[in-house]
């Protein structure tokens, strides 16, 4: 029989994200809101180290909730807060990007469509997001999708990657196209599907372990029953009721919440009950005598106790004189104990030199027990767990290394993502490896970084692209300056902030506000993953000036500014940098001014009073009589009367230079532009 194994087998990065929430310390009780995966053995587990799954927040008071890679209704969330839960959100980044576009498409007014599960715990709290508005499709009946005048649609992260390739097709060919489609699918899920696929083309039998429970895992039967019998399995226990033929070409796929227990269970299952078994104790017997039944250096031999004191064991060997294992030599870890060692219990050594010593052959068993050691990695790296490994020299084409009684060699173009022509830097290296071939008779293994450094890079990609989502803040270091914005490292990846996205106000250069070399929290204000492009915001994140100001100077306060420019209706007066008011020419003085050229000119300081604030349309109207005293109605007359006759040298007709008016960041855009409009200017 065949044994074809998936690559991609075991826990999925959002799986093993939230297991490892569960590893640290919280306050106690901790539960988890709903099964933390759904696996049974995992939830048993979990429930014997005292993690217990709820289904309704009412149901505790106190202690600490975990809240599942699929996420919660958004109701469960802030009543959890508002119990005083301590909550910790394991939601999967790839759940959470679904979860932003619906919150954000819905309060824009889009009909939200999701294809999926409508019974699914991540289907119900995306569906939340939209107060339960959305309209969840599980097949390619696109009727009702007309109807709506704008609609987005998303698909739950586990759902069928064909599926929804069709419905997109679908819509493109009735041309729908208000609809905007956001594939949510989740690149984990992708290349299980398609991995299953191209495996269960090639099998006779496909073996799909998980969980009857998980979304995933039943996917991928369905995929594999397309093209072979695939049988779902989540305990290697379960495989004695299918009938396996000689010759079958038997395949292993595995869901997301697989644990790798029961991956290794299966596997090692099938491979004793239906592969060739590998004759250990054969290959052992050749090597301890050798071929010629001489005695040589590092010969593996089976010896017998016959006393041990604190020196060391004797040995018999099966020859007339005496074998001798050392105290150092007995144990792994330096933890000899004599009486561990009964007379005529027998022992796997090496033998350390084949010349007699003071009229005894000397032994090892610690370094039998290092390379048993070694042998044991090998059986946990069958199904792709990584291993660590020394390299010791290089060879024509790679690299070599010892585990246990193994050879790993680790190919040239199997070191990193390129192909590494200088090997010599790598020798004394631990690399990190999976196994690309084991071959037991040879004692030989290939191995390979490229794929876990490639998978590395993929996760970290995904993950990346699911995280910059407009409107999410992320930290970056800033790499460098160009004369249209900065250049900022987030994860290892490029991203501009504009010029223009920096600050609120004027700056004579970027690195005043961003410094090379130093992190800072920005804004993702685009992302383009066709095009590689992100673009973050920095004074986005800032308080703007107008913010500020009102808060430094709020309605009523009194202030001293600078009058900025004149215009025919009034001056404009500087309360804090970068933000102006208007004195309209009515509130100048606390006499009658009937032209402001009179009263002020630009560079003037004058103070005024706050007399109201528009927020919205960041406008600050102000009142310089305010802070004069009132005059006697007869006073003001007078004043006006003289004002009225003096005579006035003519003046050159105003005009309004757009900088002039300049009053946010917002250059060109007049925020007095409402004003103006009504107003003639002669
Ligand atoms: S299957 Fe994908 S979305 Fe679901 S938990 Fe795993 S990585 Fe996250």
């Amino acid at each position: 029989m065949k044994i074809l194994r998936a690559k991609n087998l075991g826990f999925c990065y959002g799986v093993r994200r939230s297991l490892e929430f569960t590893e640290r310390q919280y306050p106690s009780p901790v539960y988890t809101y709903g099964e933390l995966i759904h696996n049974s053995l995992i939830v048993d587990k979990l429930a014997n180290n005292g993690i217990f799954a709820i289904d309704d927040i009412e149901n505790i008071e106190e202690g600490t909730v975990i809240i599942r890679s699929h996420g919660a209704p958004k109701e469960v969330l802030i009543r959890a807060k508002e119990k005083g839960l301590n909550v910790i959100d394991a939601t999967c980044p790839f759940v959470n990007r679904t979860r932003k576009i619906v919150s954000e498409k819905y309060a824009n007014g889009y009909k939200i469509v999701i294809f999926g599960k409508k019974e699914h715990p991540e289907v119900i709290g995306i569906n939340s997001l939209c107060d339960y508005t959305a309209l969840i499709i599980d097949n390619e009946d696109l009727t009702d999708l007309a109807t709506y005048e704008k609609v987005c649609l998303v698909a739950q992260t586990t759902a069928s990657a064909k599926k929804f390739q069709n419905i997109v097709n679908k819509i493109s060919k009735d041309g729908l196209k208000t609809v905007e489609i956001f594939d949510t699918i989740c690149y984990t899920t992708q290349e299980r599907q398609k991995e299953a696929e191209q495996l269960s083309k090639l099998c006779d039998k496909v073996l799909v372990i998980g969980d009857a429970k998980s979304s995933n895992t039943l996917k991928l039967k369905e995929i594999c029953g397309r093209f072979s019998t695939a049988y779902l399995v989540s305990e290697a226990k379960e495989l004695a009721r299918i009938n396996f033929n000689v010759g079958d070409t038997v395949g292993i796929v595995a869901g997301a919440s697989a644990p790798n227990e029961s991956i290794t269970e299966v596997i090692q299952y099938m491979e004793n009950n239906y592969t060739e078994a590998q004759n250990e104790e054969f290959l052992q017997a050749v090597d301890a005598v050798g071929t010629n039944g001489k005695l040589r250096d590092g010969k593996r031999m089976k010896v017998k106790v016959t006393a041990a004191d604190e020196k060391g064991i004797t040995v018999d060997f099966g020859m007339k004189i005496d074998g001798h294992i050392a105290a150092a030599e007995a144990a792994l870890d330096d933890s000899y104990n004599p009486a561990d060692y009964t007379q005529g219990m027998e022992l796997d050594v090496i033998l350390l030199s084949a010349k007699a010593e003071d009229g005894l052959y000397r032994f090892s068993k610690k370094k039998v027990d290092k390379i048993k050691e070694g042998d044991k990695v090998v059986d946990t790296i069958r199904d792709g767990e990584v291993f660590e490994l020394v390299v010791e020299r290089d060879t024509k084409g790679g690299l070599l290394g010892k585990l246990g009684t193994y050879t790993v060699f680790v190919p040239a173009s199997q070191i990193k993502e390129k192909y590494v022509h200088d090997l010599k830097p790598f020798i004394g290296k631990t690399l990190r490896l999976t196994q690309l071939e084991i071959d037991d008779a040879k004692r030989r293994i290939v191995a390979s970084q490229k794929v876990i450094l490639e998978r590395e890079r993929k996760e970290r990609e995904e993950i990346f692209w699911a995280n910059v989502i407009p409107g999410v803040i992320v930290n970056g270091k800033v790499k460098g300056i160009s004369k249209f914005g900065a250049f900022v490292s987030v994860d290892g990846y490029d991203c501009l902030v504009h010029i223009s996205d920096i600050a609120w106000t004027k700056f004579k250069s970027i690195e005043e506000i961003l410094k090379p070399g130093k992190k800072y929290d920005f804004v993702v204000l685009k992302a383009d993953r066709e095009k590689g492009k992100v673009s973050l915001g920095y004074k986005q994140l800032q308080k703007h000036p107008f913010d500020a100001a009102i808060e430094e100077h709020p309605v009523g306060s009194e202030v001293v500014g600078k009058v900025t420019s004149i215009m025919p209706f009034g001056a404009f007066v500087e309360v804090a940098t970068g933000v102006e008011g208007l004195v309209h020419v009515s509130e100048a003085s606390n006499t009658f001014v009937k032209n402001i050229n009179d009263v002020y000119k630009v560079g003037d300081e004058v103070k005024v009073k706050i007399l109201a604030i528009d927020p919205e349309a960041k406008k600050i109207t102000l009142s310089a009589k305010a802070c004069m005293p009132e005059l006697p109605e007869e006073e003001k007359a007078v004043k006006a009367e003289k004002k009225e006759s003096k005579p006035r040298a003519p003046r050159k007709k105003e005009v309004v230079k757009e900088e002039d008016s300049e009053w946010s960041e917002d250059a060109g855009n007049n925020p007095f532009a409402d004003l103006l409009k009504d107003i003639e200017v002669k």
